[in-house]
């Protein structure tokens, strides 16, 4: 089968190729195989390839799929998508529901797992999610990256008085911001693309152009800008005793000046993946608008194609068909 690898051949450094030549592999006990129907390319796989993780192997994490192979019959032929770290269900980490922490997790194309960039590949049945049948293709590939957004308001007691920045009009960022305007709270969405701070404004979010002087002393500020320097910026907008919740991951340190967050008494949390099922009802509801995001779609033979497009200054969701 086909899939887009990341790795290393003759120690040289990793490289990224459309292999043709991948087996296609039998689920081990726990899990199926699913056959990608359509999957995402998100800023983590372009982390990766800078050195994010140290991953090798098949990229990508958000699909949509069709299950070919299963221990239970019942899963074989439905749509879905999968939560993307397989953990244990075993540790005291598991045993505690904190199955995205499980220190021996494995996490599809990001970690010790080959991912979704593929004809197929392999997940535990335990983090399925059946699809609603008129829940389109195109939509339903958002679910994780949503689910992540959503996992701020599972993080957070966001009060509908709040003042709320959201930094970064990326694909993260255009999500999180759509899912907080759902609480009520006082939000603008600040970016450095008009096109892109469009989209929200149809939704009638507020946007201000980043570079225009942003008002400060915010409650509440979310970081989705994927860089190191958005942490400073966003620091700077939050009031004394705000809240910082940093949802870009990239490869690299950032400096940051700890002793004005103690003077200030700033609360920061990180926030990664969150619940799917929200983000299922939410795509199913149509109270988040997705397919405005959708840049460009490629076919899996043109998947490095598909990367160099998603790698283009403020692309956003490239989709990828095998
Ligand atoms: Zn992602
Ligand atoms: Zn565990």
């Amino acid at each position: 089968m086909r899939g887009l690898v990341f790795d290393r051949q003759l120690g040289g450094q990793p490289t990224l190729r459309l292999a043709r030549d991948l087996a296609v592999a039998s689920p081990p006990p726990g899990e199926v195989r699913i056959r990608t129907t359509l999957a995402g390319i998100c800023n983590t796989d372009l982390e990766i390839l800078r050195g994010y993780h140290g991953f090798e192997g098949v990229l990508g994490h958000e699909f949509v799929g069709v299950v070919d192979e299963a221990e239970d019959p019942a899963w074989v032929g439905r749509r879905v998508v999968g939560e993307i770290s397989a953990s244990c269900r075993e540790c005291p980490t598991c045993r505690a529901g904190r199955y995205t922490h499980c220190p021996t997790r494995t996490t599809l194309g990001i970690l010790n797992r080959d991912g979704v960039l593929a004809d197929s590949f392999c997940l535990p049945a335990c983090n399925l999610h059946l699809l609603p049948e008129d829940l389109p293709d195109e939509a339903a590939v958002f679910t994780e990256p949503l689910a992540a957004a959503c996992q701020v308001l599972e993080q957070v007691h966001l009060r509908p008085t709040d003042r709320v920045l959201v930094l970064g009009d990326g694909k993260l960022g255009l999500l999180v911001a759509q899912v907080v305007a759902l609480t009520g709270c006082d939000l603008t969405a600040i970016g450095r693309h008009p096109e892109k701070l469009a989209i929200l404004s149809a939704r009638g979010i507020a946007t201000q152009l980043d570079g225009d002087r942003v008002e400060g002393n915010a409650d509440l500020v979310i970081e989705c800008t994927g860089q190191a320097a958005g942490f400073r910026r966003a620091r700077g907008l939050l009031r004394p005793r705000g809240t910082l919740v940093l949802k870009s991951t990239y490869h690299g340190l950032v400096e940051a000046d700890l002793s004005r967050l103690v003077v200030d008494e700033i609360q920061v949390t990180g926030s990664r993946c969150g619940p799917f099922a929200p983000a299922i009802r939410l795509l199913a509801q149509g109270l988040v608008d997705v397919l405005p995001l959708v840049e460009a779609e490629f076919p899996l033979d043109e998947a490095i194609a598909a990367m160099d497009h998603a790698q283009r200054r403020g692309a956003l969701k490239i989709l990828v068909r095998p």
